[in-house]
């Protein structure tokens, strides 16, 4: 279901023509083949600055850090199929200006203004997951607001294309979170995986994984859109 009806045939052309294209491998002719700004992302790093989330359980390894370098991952993907794209935070820094006190909540409406700004037709919020009373859990993990169909629908997608990555048969999850609370635009969660596990935190560590869970969220939205 499409939020904005106006654009809905402009919004399919580009679902289906990043489809296409990425079906076949042409992801760089894209841009040029498909209406320019038909459809708007944002994509949000969650965390960083002072804030630096989870940490990795061997290497230590910021969850901040993960989540902006997934970040430009996807920031090309849809780029290239002719997106217009907006980021929250572009570097390890946090968007809370002065690092004093409040600088967390600072830094949450910091980045509901930019996603208002931007009037979305999706929001992507990628964080890394931890859970320490079972080490053994991984895999990505979509969250949705409750009552949010559109949302809900989102995470579908995306959870699907995640499944497929993992090999694990999980439900997207309803979450309380201000991130998905902030706004009335199609918002989702993606926890990409666990750094309390392992074997995700190996993964998550190398270029060639992350490529592969920006592909999987990318394409759980293009499977949203179309
Ligand atoms: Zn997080």
């Amino acid at each position: 279901m499409l939020v904005f009806k106006r654009s809905a045939a402009a919004a399919l052309a580009v679902a289906l023509a990043a489809i296409f294209l990425f079906s076949f491998g042409l992801a760089g002719i894209a841009a040029a083949s498909v209406p320019a700004e038909a459809f708007t992302v944002v994509l949000d790093a969650g965390h960083g600055g002072l804030d630096p989330g989870v940490v990795g359980g061997t290497s230590k390894v910021k969850e901040s850090e993960i989540n902006l370098k997934i970040v430009r991952e996807l920031e090309k993907l849809f780029a290239d199929a002719g997106f217009r794209v907006v980021l929250t935070r572009k570097n390890e820094g946090g968007l809370y200006g002065l690092p004093t006190s409040g600088y967390k909540r600072r830094d949450m409406q910091k980045r509901r203004e930019i996603i208002e700004e931007a009037r979305p037709n999706a929001v992507i919020s990628v964080h890394q997951n931890n859970f320490l009373s079972d080490r053994s859990r991984r895999g990505g993990q979509v969250f949705f607001k409750p009552n949010d169909a559109s949302g809900e629908a989102l995470a579908a997608g995306i959870q699907a294309r995640l499944n497929g990555l993992s090999g694990q048969e999980l439900s997207p999850l309803r979450g309380d979170y201000f991130m998905l609370n902030c706004t009335e635009y199609p918002s989702v969660i993606v926890e990409c995986g666990f750094l309390s596990n392992a074997e995700d935190e190996k993964l998550l560590l190398t270029e060639e994984y992350r490529k592969e869970v920006a592909l999987a969220v990318f394409q759980g939205v293009l499977a949203f859109f179309a």
